[in-house]
């Protein structure tokens, strides 16, 4: 865990790093509020700091407010440093946003026990950001492929269509792929599921964001004009039929349809226009013998 401390007596700040160390800190001093702040600004910034309440520049209060009206995301935990006794300081440190405080001259084993305290403090918070971060993923995130659930991709098609430029969307559909199921068994199924969707996932450029639809049916989202729209729906075509899946002992065959639909110049008005066309689409590659690619005309005008 690293350390900030802060301090402008060079005899208490030596003193506090050489102790501080011994516990197996990595410690950052700095000998003013001022690049006290500056440090705590940092990208990586330490996630603890002992900071002396009184020095010159910015004093320790002042940087702890500085450093609430950030955020809390990630937190820093705040020690004051302070040889001030009165019960109002005390009050006045922690309503700053300091978390705790230490009288000075400070007891060794004390400060111990409160940077460790801090450290649960922050451990803690390191433990519920991680747990957010992988609810957030499973709520965007389709659990078998690994790709953008339904809900996620609908979302992004909104944020592109309030955007100018060029977009379109393909929907595509694996090919009997009920025969898959019931021929192989539905783990085999899944595989084929899971092999198509990082078959298209390693096509995709920054340009482009793939979802599960429904279930055999993906939506790609694509921030490229109609001539390529094609040319990459097709090439997608080709990347999810070129070669069998292979599972277990199975070799199994894939192909896919393809609809696609392209926002015309004036701008379509809603996306459902823009999924209802490649669906539309979609369902003519499919009349149309399936494994191909059908681009919808109805809304190119
Ligand atoms: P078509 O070429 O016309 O699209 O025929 P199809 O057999 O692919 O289409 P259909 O809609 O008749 O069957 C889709 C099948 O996809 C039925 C369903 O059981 C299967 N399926 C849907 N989700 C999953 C899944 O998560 N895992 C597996 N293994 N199968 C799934
Ligand atoms: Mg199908
Ligand atoms: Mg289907």
């Amino acid at each position: 865990m690293r350390i900030l401390i802060a301090d402008d007596s060079a005899v208490s700040r030596h003193l506090l790093q050489s102790i501080v160390k011994k516990w197996g800190y990595q410690v950052i001093t700095t000998v003013d509020g001022d690049q006290a702040w500056e440090a705590l600004q940092q990208p990586d910034a330490p996630r603890m700091a002992i900071l002396d309440w009184m020095m010159p520049g910015l004093t320790g209060l002042e940087v702890c407010e500085r450093v609430r009206s950030k955020g809390v995301d990630p937190y820093t935990y705040i020690l004051l440093l302070t040889s001030r006794t009165e019960k109002e300081d005390v009050v006045e440190g922690m309503t700053a946003g300091a978390d705790d405080y230490v009288l000075k001259p400070f007891d060794q084993q004390e400060l111990n026990v409160r940077l460790r305290a801090g450290r649960r403090i922050i451990d803690l918070q390191d433990e519920l950001l991680k747990a957010q971060a992988a609810l957030r993923f499973q709520a965007t995130h389709d659990a078998l492929t690994g790709v953008m659930n339904r809900g996620r991709i609908s979302e992004i098609l909104a944020n592109c269509l309030a955007e100018p430029g060029p977009l379109g969307v393909i929907m595509l559909d694996l090919d009997k792929f009920k025969t898959v199921n019931d021929t192989f068994g539905h783990a085999a199924g899944d595989a084929v599921l899971i092999a198509t969707a990082q078959r298209i996932s390693g096509a995709l450029s920054e340009l482009d964001a793939l979802g599960r639809y429904g279930g055999e049916e993906f939506l790609v989202v694509s921030r490229r004009n109609p001539k390529e729209m094609q040319e990459f729906a097709e090439s997608l075509r080709e990347t999810v039929a070129t070669a069998p899946v292979e599972t277990g002992a199975l070799q199994l065959s894939v192909t896919a349809s393809f609809g696609v639909a392209n926002r015309n110049g004036s701008g379509v008005a809603h996306g459902n226009f823009l999924l209802k066309a490649a669906d539309d689409a979609l369902y003519q590659a499919k009349k149309l013998g399936r494994n191909r690619v059908v681009v919808d005309q109805s809304l190119e005008r």
